[in-house]
């Protein structure tokens, strides 16, 4: 018991910080985002999108983690290099524009030290270390849709925190909008609209596969649709699958609005290796709600060996009870 409770101590002024910071990056990019104009975003080398609102939430979150914790490396998905760049001087001026709407955050972000702040998200994992993806879901970001602000604590391989932003997600009925979070071996949260206080969260209690519902990416090219289809099928799985962006699959599988989130990778990128920030933070939010996380061949997630998921394959995240026959029906699948 002593040990637990220090643990809780442990992580208490990081939770404290990383849900501040999420919370003003979620303020910042829902400003961006109902305002979104085609100069916005910039196509990175890898033909990925990066916008206006991605430099700013890493900027913000960056800020606020290394003023309380200065020692712990910081792993995030952007650097300010594009940024940089002449041509896209458009992107640039947006942001400084943002930086003014906001007046917390223009009490710590400027013209001066934008750069510096957005690369202090430029280590590589090592120890314990945060990771973040300052909007997971770019492309649903872009649509207009879901999007998520994602950021761990991992530790030693562990994830020992997550916190998802979630701005258009309605978890909680008649609020869109939420921010849930796990704590190692202290369960799953969501930060309750009305009061701010926190209310535990739990996976769905449903047994009977035609009750249950698949989630899976909005984008095709991020996962194999055809085989997910043929999966449900044969699990019977009753109701339609829903497609959104980013890890508000994982908030929704912890709340219980969704039973089965399946990521089989795309027969069209075999080698694509899933990144770190793309799952961190869910995957710790929906074990702590009770569900289970391993890759497709049930194999637990591997936290340790990098900036990616080296050693494992996709994803498949769900209540324990169907967990094992989702990996059977794909292993008999692939044979
Ligand atoms: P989602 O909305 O769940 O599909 O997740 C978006 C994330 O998918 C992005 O942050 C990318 O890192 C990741 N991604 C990009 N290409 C692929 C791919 N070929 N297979 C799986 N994930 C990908
Ligand atoms: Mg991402």
């Amino acid at each position: 018991m002593k040990d637990h409770h220090q643990e809780v101590n442990m992580y208490e002024t990081e939770l404290k910080i990383g849900i501040h910071a999420v919370k003003t990056a979620m303020r910042m990019t829902k400003l961006v985002q109902k305002d979104l104009s085609s100069d916005d975003a910039i196509i990175k080398a890898d033909k990925s999108p990066v916008t206006v609102a991605d430099f700013l939430s890493q900027a913000i979150i960056c800020h606020y983690l290394d003023g309380t914790f200065p020692g712990i490396p910081i792993v995030a998905e952007e650097d300010s290099t594009a940024l940089k760049e002449g041509k896209n001087k458009t992107v640039l001026e947006k942001i400084h524009y943002y930086i003014n709407q906001d007046d917390e955050v223009k009490g710590f972000l400027s013209k001066d030290n934008l750069f510096q702040k957005i690369d202090l998200g430029g280590k590589l994992p090592d120890g314990t270390f945060w990771t973040l993806d300052p909007i997971d879901g770019t492309k649903g970001f872009l649509r207009g849709e879901q999007f998520a602000i994602a950021l761990a604590l991992i530790s030693d391989g562990q994830v020992k925190l997550g916190i998802l932003g979630c701005p258009n997600l309605e978890l909680q009925d008649n609020h869109t909008g939420c921010l849930v979070y796990a704590i190692a071996s202290e369960g799953s949260f969501v930060l309750d609209s009305g009061t701010g206080r926190p209310e535990k969260i739990s996976i769905s209690s449903i047994q009977d596969p035609r009750d249950m519902r698949f989630v899976e990416s909005y984008v095709s090219a991020h996962s194999n649709m055809d085989m997910q289809l043929q999966i449900a099928k044969i699990l019977n799985i009753g109701q339609d699958p829903v497609q959104m962006d980013s890890q508000v699959k994982y908030s929704m599988v912890s709340g219980g609005k969704a039973e089965i989130y399946l990521r089989i990778p795309n027969p069209k990128t075999p080698d694509y290796k899933e990144k770190i920030w793309d799952h961190a933070a869910g995957s710790l939010i929906v074990e702590e709600a009770g569900g289970i996380v391993t890759d497709i061949s049930g194999k637990k997630l591997d936290f340790s060996v990098g900036k990616t998921l080296a050693d494992n394959s996709g994803i498949l995240a769900s209540v324990p009870c169907i967990h094992e026959k989702v990996i059977g029906t794909i292993n008999e699948l692939k044979n």
